[in-house]
């Protein structure tokens, strides 16, 4: 094609149109696609992750901690400000402990929310009053209860439901399925009757971009997503799972969903495990982790460098933020010193 157009142009003549036209049959590539950008927002150890896809929308997964003068609470409207949004069409609860669903009812009597997405009854009887008041700022918008293999229908992105009230996925991901052989030293812990277990787990599609976020789903529901087979498959941006809290993050999802880059939602004294944080190092394929804050308990051979480190103690509340593309590659930034990193397509 170059060469006839070579050719024509050696020759002077004006180049004929018939010429051009295979290339015409090519489908534009829109170069200019916006992205998805994503929000990790330090609440100091709880979860409030925004997402704003290429078509405008926004859903925010969990509000992190009520109270302490709403110092979530203005993070995460910090965080819209910076994106440019001034309405949630969707919030997605994950479960409801203080640290994620804490925050809604404050959240709503703030900032229209489109669509409240959560996993349904709480299963926790001393958990109740919290349930109740965040049911009664639920009442604001619409509801979508979901289970396991559900969507939630944000324009732009496919957002899979794959765990929720203690269920799992009942089939694989596309492109996913393979045996895992990590199942056979799998050992199971005690069961956890709390709403951890209920995490509304879901992975995030943007092309060939895939994102992963458990809430704080618990060791043995984890297992159940990836065993005998991997019905995740392999992930891009993992989410730790409840912090980097040690009764999360086993061996057997982490290293099978083979993350080639992770971020720690911990907070100085809340999460960030040695045992935990050792597990995502040691995962095959991982190109760096990122953590939301330096873990004081873990120590320096159990924190990332600091580079990688969005605060440094509790004195700042920096976020880590993503720009995700379609073709798979994405950056991540820490918003304390301004470093970002480039993770190309593959
Ligand atoms: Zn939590």
């Amino acid at each position: 094609m170059r060469y006839l157009v070579l050719l024509a142009l050696l020759a002077g003549a004006p180049t004929p149109s018939r010429v051009a036209s295979p290339e015409s049959r090519v489908p534009a590539q829109p170069a200019t696609e916006r992205p998805l950008e994503i929000y990790f927002i330090d609440v100091e150890g709880g979860q409030a992750t925004l997402f704003v896809t290429p078509a405008g929308q926004s859903m925010l997964i969990d509000t992190g901690f009520p109270g302490f003068q709403e110092r979530d609470l203005n993070r995460v409207l910090a965080a819209m400000k910076e994106a440019g949004v001034s309405r949630l069409d969707y919030l997605l609860v994950t479960h409801y402990h203080l640290d994620h669903a804490g925050n809604a009812p404050a959240l709503a009597a703030k900032v229209p929310i489109g669509t409240f997405v959560d996993h349904g009854e709480t299963v926790e009887a001393n958990g109740r009053q919290l349930y109740e008041t965040y049911v009664a700022a639920r009442k604001s918008g619409k509801h979508l209860e979901v289970k396991p293999g559900d969507k939630v229908p944000i324009a732009g992105v496919d957002v899979t439901v794959v765990s929720a009230s203690g269920n799992h996925l009942a089939r694989a991901m596309p492109g996913a399925g393979a045996p895992n052989p990590l199942c056979a030293s799998f050992k199971p812990k005690d069961t956890d009757p709390s709403e951890n277990a209920q995490s509304v787990g879901t992975v995030m599609t943007f092309g060939r971009f895939r994102m992963i976020d458990l809430g704080d789903l618990t060791w043995n529901k984890e297992q159940e997503l990836v065993c005998p087979n991997n019905l995740i498959g392999k992930i891009d941006l993992y989410l730790t799972t409840h912090h980097g809290v040690a009764q999360s993050g086993a061996p057997v999802i982490v290293q099978a969903i083979k993350p080639r880059v992770a971020v720690m939602n911990n907070g100085a004294r809340k999460g960030g495990s040695a045992e935990a944080w050792q597990v995502v190092h040691d995962s095959p394929g991982l190109e760096d982790l990122w953590q939301l804050h330096y873990a004081v308990d873990a120590g320096k051979d159990h924190n990332v460098a600091e580079p990688f480190i969005a605060n440094l103690d509790e004195s700042t509340a920096h976020g880590i933020r993503i720009t995700a593309h379609r073709d798979g590659s994405f950056s991540v930034q820490n918003e304390r010193n301004g470093l970002m990193k480039e993770y190309a397509k593959r």
